[in-house]
This record gives structure tokens, C-alpha cells and sequence, in this order.
């Protein structure tokens, strides 16, 4: 696949490290937001992203090589964490170009709560769900959609790499839509910029390192609470003609 992309990162306007990684390759694109603090989130969320941006260079990937990738970079983030970086992990999410049933797919996938969404026909749809307390009660019933947009839960994170445990990542399989763009985001995003505005963004911005600057720009200028991560990926086929 011949996807064109962008990406923009930024420290944001309160902290003074930025503890997120992303990768960009050919069929591999990564996005990661390390927790730990510093010399702890920016080294998980950087390993997170070079064992997944291993895959790029192999030509015949599917859902379980990227499984395989996010449990190795789990196990040397956890083995990493034992030299006394207590708390230290990641989140992963991304997008890995694949063939599927013989024909070109894409394969999202997620542990934590960074997101993947995919913008096409003029909407915005979440593709990943995030593993947060939070979204956990919204599933659950016991907190709104409103509500968890400002709840202390939506900071305490369910999964992420680095844990004792190996990790349960999400991944869907997804066929190709013409003219379709993806956006990889860490929360330092969502956080501060409304899904209308990133929409419109993404409509009004055909270059995607443009978009990418664009919309960590505004996260930044809304306030800026976290490290803001902004990965935009066209799909290789254009949109269908008016
Ligand atoms: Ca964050």
C-alpha cells in the first residue's frame, strides 16, 4: 500500500518531558504514550514503538504477528521496569497495512487508551475502545459518555504494555474505504480538542503532515494538560469521483 502520512508531536504547555513515541513506516504506523514519568514513559513508549516498527520490513504480516510484536515489547518493558522505573509502561495503538483473504486490509489495533479513528464520507469514527476505567463504566452502564469526559477514572488505565501479565490487545480487521484518512492519537489530543473540530480539520486539510501540525496545534493551544501525539494516514485509494 502506497499510504501518504504525516505525523506532529508535542511536549503540550504544562509538562516537561514528552513521554509519547510514535513510528511511520510503510505499512506500520504507531502511536505510544508512556507512563512512569521521566526516564520511564518516553523509554516504554519509545520500545513500544520500535519492536512494532520491526514489522514494517516483513512482507507477509497478519493480527498474529502484531499479537507476537506487542507481547515482546511487553516483556522487555516489564524487564526494563525491574532496574527500579516502578509504573513504567505504554500504551500501543496503530494501524498495519496486511492482506487479508487475498486482498489489501487494514488491521487497527489497541491496548490503553490512546485511539485510532478513521475519517471518511465526512464522519469521524472511533475505531479503537479504550481501556480505561472510565469507558469500562460507560460499557457497564454506571457513567455517561458526558460524565467520563471528566471523570478521575478516565486517567486510570485497565491495559497497557509493561504489565506483569501479557497483553490482551484489541484488533479489528478492516476492509479499505476510498478516500479514507486515519488519525492515530495519543489522549493528549481528545483530552482538549472536540471530535467536530478534529473533523473538520481532517475535511478541510488535504496534506496530512499539515493536518497532523494543524490539529497538535490546537491541542496545545486549548491548554495543552498533556504531551500531544497526532499520526494522519491516507488509505492509498482515492475518494470516488462527485
Ligand atoms: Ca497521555
Amino acid at each position: 500500500m502506497n499510504a501518504r502520512v504525516g505525523a506532529a508531536t508535542d511536549v503540550g504547555a504544562v509538562r516537561t518531558s514528552n513521554e509519547d513515541s510514535h513510528f511511520t513506516g510503510e505499512r506500520v504506523f504507531v502511536v505510544a504514550d508512556g507512563m512512569g514519568g521521566h526516564a520511564a514513559g518516553e523509554v516504554a513508549s519509545a520500545m513500544a514503538v520500535s519492536h512494532l516498527g520491526t514489522l514494517d520490513s516483513r512482507p507477509d504480516l497478519g493480527p498474529e504477528d502484531i499479537r507476537q510484536a506487542l507481547i515482546t515489547a511487553n516483556d522487555a518493558i516489564r524487564d526494563a521496569a525491574v532496574g527500579g522505573r516502578a509504573g513504567m509502561g505504554t500504551t500501543a495503538t496503530g494501524l498495519v497495512s496486511v492482506t487479508f483473504a487475498g486482498s489489501p486490509h487494514w488491521v487497527v489495533f489497541n491496548v490503553g487508551d490512546s485511539r485510532v479513528y478513521r475519517f471518511a464520507e465526512g464522519a469521524l469514527t472511533m475505531l479503537t475502545a479504550d481501556h480505561s476505567e472510565a469507558a469500562e463504566m460507560v460499557a457497564a452502564g454506571t457513567l455517561t459518555e458526558d460524565q467520563a469526559r471528566n471523570s478521575p477514572f478516565r486517567n486510570v488505565i485497565t491495559r497497557a504494555l509493561g504489565a506483569y501479565r501479557a497483553p490482551e490487545p484489541d484488533q479489528w480487521v478492516c476492509p479499505p474505504i476510498p478516500g479514507e484518512r486515519f488519525l492515530l492519537c495519543s489522549d493528549g489530543l481528545t483530552g482538549e480538542v472536540e471530535d467536530d473540530e478534529i473533523a473538520s480539520v481532517l475535511a478541510s486539510t488535504p496534506n496530512p503532515a499539515e493536518a497532523a501540525d494543524t490539529l497538535v496545534r490546537r491541542a496545545v493551544q486549548a491548554g495543552g494538560r498533556d504531551n500531544v501525539t497526532v499520526v494522519v494516514v491516507d488509505g492509498p485509494t482515492p475518494p470516488p469521483a462527485p
